[in-house]
């Protein structure tokens, strides 16, 4: 869809169907927001948080970034997107749980096992695609085959990422008191199923 057709998919929206939503969101702007979730998940346009959780407006609140990737807890004065809207949501919106949802197919993740970024018109995702690495180098150390290996990346880099996340003080405070859960996911693009990592049993497995 360009521009053009995106305006015109608005008015149908709001000509349309923003009737049906019309007294929910209402309420959402009375009340004001309180998901209970924070949805981390890709900027691949094939994920779509609400559609693939069935959820509506007000329930989750979304970071959406490449390969669904969480840096470490970093205080200085630079300008960290991802880990602002993680604090707002942890220390304002109070979410119980933070679901970090990779996918099939990541064009982060594939582009960890290609040649290294040259363009310099690519210089910041270069440096954001470094936050893929570590989980890169682990599941390659098993030797697998490169298929399985780049799936089996996609799946375990949110694990990775949910270390990173128990680097802010307020998330690992708030897990730790059991006011905060960290859940992995993992998205299957052709199948439209969500596979949750069960930390017990150590392994994927689909809802
Ligand atoms: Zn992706």
């Amino acid at each position: 869809m360009d521009e053009k057709e995106i305006i015109q998919s608005s008015k149908i929206f709001s000509n349309f169907k923003f009737h049906k939503y019309k007294h929910e969101f209402k309420k959402l702007v009375e009340d004001g927001q309180s998901p209970k979730a924070l949805f981390v998940g890709c900027s691949d346009s094939r994920v779509l948080p609400n559609l693939i959780t069935n959820t509506g407006p007000g329930d989750l609140f979304v970071i959406r970034n490449i390969g669904n990737f969480v840096p470490e807890y970093q205080p200085d004065s630079e300008f960290h997107s991802t880990a602002a809207a993680i604090e707002y949501a942890v220390s304002v919106l109070e979410v119980e749980d933070i679901i970090v949802c990779g996918h099939s197919h990541c064009g982060a993740i594939s582009s960890l096992f290609k040649p290294s970024i040259t363009n310099p018109d690519l210089v910041h995702v270069k440096k954001w695609l470094e936050l893929g690495e570590e989980p890169k180098n682990f599941i390659e150390s098993f030797g697998l085959e490169k298929e399985e290996t780049i799936i089996k990346t996609e799946k375990y880099s949110t694990l990775f990422q949910i270390q990173n996340l128990l680097t802010y003080p307020a998330i690992k405070r708030r897990v730790e008191e059991g006011k905060l859960f960290l859940n992995a996911w993992y998205y299957v693009l052709e199948e439209g199923k969500i596979y949750t990592y069960d930390f017990e049993k150590a392994e994927f497995s689909t809802l």
